[in-house]
C-alpha cells in the first residue's frame, strides 16, 4: 500500500521504517531542507550536534536498542552528569545526596523530605492516582511550601510559564521517576548517555534504510493538505510538488498542524486537537573560547535571569569535538505570545549576555565566538490533570488518517525514547487496520 507520513522527526520516520520494513511504498515529507525535527542538527567547531540539548536516561530503551540496530553501540557513552541549581548568586552542586544536605536555601528539615520525596517518587508506580492532582498541590502537601517555593517552583514555572500551577503531579512524578532511575540504587551519581556524533546519527541511519528499502524521503517538501474523499484520507498536497496519492496518511505534526491540513476533523476529537497547548522551545547556543561553569546542567532559580537553564554540553562532551570550542545551551520555554518567539537571535543574545557575569563573574563578552537561536512551537506539550483523558487516539475519524506527536506521550514526559515507541506503536496500529480491511501486506507478505 501507499502510505504518505507528514513530518521526518524521529516517529515519522520510524513509522515510515516500520512499514517500508514490510514492504509498504512508503514517502515521507518533511517540511525543511533535513530530517530530525527536534533532534535536528548543526556543527559547531567541524563536530555536529543538537540544535536543542538531547541525552539519554539508563530506561530509554528504545535509543538503546535502535542505536545498537544501526551499528551505532560503541558510540553510545555514559557518564557522569553535573547537576546545578543557581539560587541568589550562588551556584550549588545538585549530583549526590550530600549535595542535597548542603543546600542552604532550604533548612535541613526541608532538604530531608526534598530527599526523601524524591526516593518515594523513585519507587512509586501507580501513577494513575495522581491524575487529579496538580504537581503544585502535591509537592506542597509532601515536600513543603519552602521545598515549593525555592525548588520546585521555578522548575515548573521555567517550563511551563504561567500555566505552571496546573501541571498535572503524573507529569513531574513522569520526570522524577525517569531522572532518579538513571542513578544507582543507593541514589549514587546520575548517568546520561549520549551519541557520539550527535543523535542525528540515528536520524540518518533511520532515512539511509528507509531509502535502501524502497522508501522515498522527501525534504524541502511541506505537506499543505490532506485530500479527504468520501470520509477517507486519499493522499497529500504537497507545496509546489502537486498530490502524492496515498492508501494510508499519517501526520506526525502538532496537534494545531493536523488540524489545518484536514480541516474536516471534527467531534470530540477535533476538541482535543483544539484543547492541546504547547510551549515554545527557545534556545540560543552559544560557542565560547572558555568554560562558563563546571556544570553541565545548571537549572536557574532566579526571576532577574531571562533563561530557565545553562546546559553546558562540553561540561558533558569533550570540547575537543567542537574544535576547542565550549558549547552552551541557553534555553527557555515560552507561551507563543512571548517576544522570544520573534526576537531575533541578536536581541536574544544581547538580553541574555549580562546575565552570563551572575553565573560567572569573569565571563567576558568576547568569549563569544558563535550564536545561534533555535525555536519550536511545539517544544513541550502542557499536560495539565486527568490528561489522559485528553489524549488524541493514534486513528482519527478520517479513515485511512492517524497521528502520531508528543502530545499522545504519556505519562512520561516528551523524549526521543517515547517518540520512537510512538511510532512503533502507530505502524503497529496501521499494520493491524490494513489487515483488518483487507489490504494484505499486514505481516509483509
Ligand atoms: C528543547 C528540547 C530538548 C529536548 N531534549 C531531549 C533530551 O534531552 N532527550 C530526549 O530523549 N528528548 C529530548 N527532546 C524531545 C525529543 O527531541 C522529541 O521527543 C522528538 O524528537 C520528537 O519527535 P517527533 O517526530 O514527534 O516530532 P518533531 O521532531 O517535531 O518532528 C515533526 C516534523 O514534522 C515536520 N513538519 C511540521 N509540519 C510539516 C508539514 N506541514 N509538512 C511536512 N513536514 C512538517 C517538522 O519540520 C518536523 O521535522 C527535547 C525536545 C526539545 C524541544
Amino acid at each position: 500500500m501507499n502510505v504518505a507520513i507528514i513530518g521526518g522527526g524521529l516517529a515519522g520516520l520510524t513509522t515510515g521504517y516500520e512499514l517500508a520494513k514490510v514492504g509498504h511504498q512508503v514517502t515521507i515529507l518533511e517540511k525543511r531542507s533535513t530530517c530530525g525535527g527536534q533532534v535536528g542538527t548543526f556543527t559547531v567547531g567541524g563536530g555536529r550536534l543538537e540544535v536543542f540539548y538531547h541525552h539519554i536516561f539508563w530506561g530509554d530503551g528504545e535509543v538503546i536498542r535502535l542505536a545498537s540496530e544501526f551499528g551505532l553501540a560503541d558510540r553510545l557513552q555514559w557518564l557522569d552528569s553535573r547537576v546545578g541549581f543557581y539560587h541568589r548568586g550562588k551556584i550549588y552542586n545538585f549530583v549526590t545526596p550530600l549535595d542535597l544536605l548542603r543546600f542552604r536555601p532550604v533548612s535541613l528539615l526541608d532538604r530531608l523530605r526534598l530527599g526523601l520525596v524524591g526516593m518515594y517518587l523513585r519507587r512509586y508506580r501507580d501513577w494513575q492516582r495522581l491524575e487529579g492532582l496538580t504537581a503544585r498541590e502535591w509537592i506542597i502537601r509532601w515536600a513543603g511550601r519552602r521545598n515549593y517555593e525555592v525548588v520546585w517552583g521555578p522548575l515548573l514555572r521555567g517550563k511551563f510559564g504561567e500555566m505552571a500551577d496546573q501541571v498535572s503531579m503524573v507529569w513531574f512524578w513522569g520526570k522524577i521517576h525517569q531522572r532518579f532511575a538513571s542513578r544507582g540504587r543507593l541514589g549514587q551519581r546520575e548517568k546520561l548517555g549520549y551519541l557520539r556524533g550527535s543523535f542525528g546519527l540515528m536520524v540518518d541511519a533511520l532515512v539511509e534504510r528507509i531509502q535502501r528499502i524502497g522508501g522515498h524521503v522527501l525534504t524541502a517538501s511541506p505537506a499543505a493538505r490532506i485530500r479527504v474523499e468520501g470520509g477517507r484520507a486519499v493522499g497529500v498536497d504537497v507545496v509546489g510538488q502537486g498530490m502524492i496519492t496515498a492508501d494510508r496518511v499519517i501526520a506526525t505534526v502538532p496537534s494545531s498542524t493536523l488540524l489545518g491540513l484536514a480541516p474536516e476533523i471534527s467531534g470530540d476529537y477535533r476538541r482535543l486537537l483544539e484543547k492541546a497547548r504547547y510551549q515554545w522551545a527557545a534556545c540560543l547556543v552559544l560557542a565560547i573560547s572558555q568554560p562558563i561553569s563546571p556544570i553541565y546542567w545548571l537549572n536557574i532559580s532566579d526571576p532577574s535571569i531571562p533563561f530557565v537553564a545553562a546546559i553546558e554540553h562540553t561540561n558533558f562532551i569533550s570540547p575537543a569535538e567542537y574544535g576547542g570550542k565550549h558549547v552552551l545551551y541557553l534555553t527557555n520555554y515560552v507561551a507563543p505570545e512571548s517576544p522570544l518567539t520573534t526576537a531575533s537571535a541578536k536581541e536574544v543574545l544581547k538580553l541574555y549576555l549580562p546575565h552570563l557575569k551572575k553565573i560567572n563573574p569573569s565571563f567576558q563578552e568576547r568569549w563569544v565566538q558563535e550564536y545561534h537561536l533555535f525555536r519550536d512551537p511545539a517544544g513541550q506539550p502542557m499536560v495539565g490533570v486527568n490528561y489522559s483523558s485528553n489524549i488524541p487516539a493514534y486513528r482519527t475519524p478520517i479513515a485511512g488518517l492517524y497521528l502520531a506527536n508528543t502530545t499522545q506521550i504519556y505519562p512520561q514526559d516528551r523524549g526521543m525514547n517515547y517518540s520512537l515507541r510512538l511510532g512503533l506503536a502507530v505502524a503497529r496500529a496501521v499494520l493491524g487496520d490494513m489487515g483488518r480491511e483487507g489490504g494484505g501486506r499486514a505481516d509483509g507478505q
